[in-house]
């Protein structure tokens, strides 16, 4: 499938990975000035993972709904290690 602004065919999904760190601050008294850290950054366990979308590598552009609209295939599902599902449209219809 073409890019429908570029028309080239190079297109990458983009994903957000948030890393949470944390570090100690002796708060003290909780008297005014700055207080220091006791210990250095660390990382939390938990990652936070968000899939942005279907973007072409060459001219940026992030693919939507709206670029696919009168094309027979839609974005279904976009998973982070199975790949990318295109559904039928016309299927998608008939089910509603
Ligand atoms: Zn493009």
């Amino acid at each position: 499938m073409e890019c429908p602004d570029c028309s080239k065919v190079n297109w990458v999904v983009v994903r957000e990975k948030v890393e949470i760190q944390t570090r100690f601050v002796d708060l003290g008294t909780g008297s005014p000035g700055r207080k220091k850290y006791t210990k250095n950054w660390r990382k939390e366990e938990t990652k936070k993972e968000r899939i942005i979308g279907v973007r072409c590598n060459s001219c940026d552009l992030i693919l939507t709904d709206k670029h696919l609209e009168g094309r027979e295939v839609g974005i279904k599902e976009i998973h982070a290690t199975k790949g990318v599902l295109l559904e039928n449209q016309a299927m998608n219809k008939f089910l509603e």
